[in-house]
């Protein structure tokens, strides 16, 4: 897997992109990537404790995802502050995805697989996928869509390679065995997210499932994805 320049994650939650692809993130900032956030939901439904109020949660759930990002050292986290649970593939949600493209220019951009059909996953991953995929191809590429952006000095953008997180079928391993110690730092900035296991414990299982995915690809740990690319 090249190194890219500049890459662009699209998370629904906060924590999912610490959990999915923490490692190749640390990689390749390590070797001088800029890598860039767009968080779309609040997260404001992740939570079991009954004092708990959305309102509440979605602050602290921001300012967690603020520490993981700055714990790996991404430049920036775009907040589209959606209701978690709530996201819906509209044009408003699609536009706010093309304006980040052609902002950061990302030549990859990491988001979930929006396709399985063996096992079960968030419908907000869902359609962060389906929606990042057609942000993506074509609606940032072709210059009638999203007109508007050209006002603020944006221009078209195409992305060489989308990489899904989560896939059914792993194409891609990326070996993170040098990443996985600040992955999971950044995994413990997510404090309100630790449902009554213990900061170890949650780490433990982070290590677990790395190392599962490595163990395929003769790493000690990896991330695995799905990889598209695009003629650009
Ligand atoms: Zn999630």
């Amino acid at each position: 897997m090249e190194v890219p320049r500049t890459a662009m994650v699209v998370t629904p939650h906060p924590d999912d992109a610490e959990i999915s692809c923490g490692g190749t993130v640390t990689n390749w900032i390590r070797q001088g990537a800029s890598v860039y956030y767009v968080l779309c939901s609040d997260g404001s439904k992740g939570t079991d404790d009954p004092e708990m109020t959305p309102e509440r949660l979605a602050k602290i759930r921001y300012r967690e995802q603020l520490e993981a990002a700055k714990t790996l050292g991404v430049k920036e986290v775009v907040a589209l502050g959606y209701p978690d649970g709530e996201l819906e593939d509209t044009r408003e949600f699609r536009g706010h995805l093309v304006r980040a493209l052609r902002r950061f220019r990302p030549e990859v951009v990491i988001c979930p697989d929006p396709y399985r059909r063996s096992f079960y996953f968030h419908r907000d991953h869902r359609i962060v996928g389906q929606v990042t995929q057609d942000a993506v191809f074509p609606y940032a590429r072709d210059r009638l869509h999203f007109p508007e952006h050209e006002a603020e000095g944006l221009v078209p953008h195409k992305t060489g390679t989308l990489m899904f997180w989560g896939p059914e079928e792993i194409e891609t391993y990326v070996d993170i065995t040098e990443s996985m110690d600040l992955k999971a730092e950044a995994l413990k900035c997510h404090r309100s997210q630790l449902g009554g296991l213990s900061e170890d414990e949650n780490v433990g299982w982070l290590r677990r499932w790395c190392a599962e995915m490595g163990k395929k690809a003769g790493f000690e740990y990896a991330e695995g994805y799905r990889v598209v690319r695009f003629r650009t």
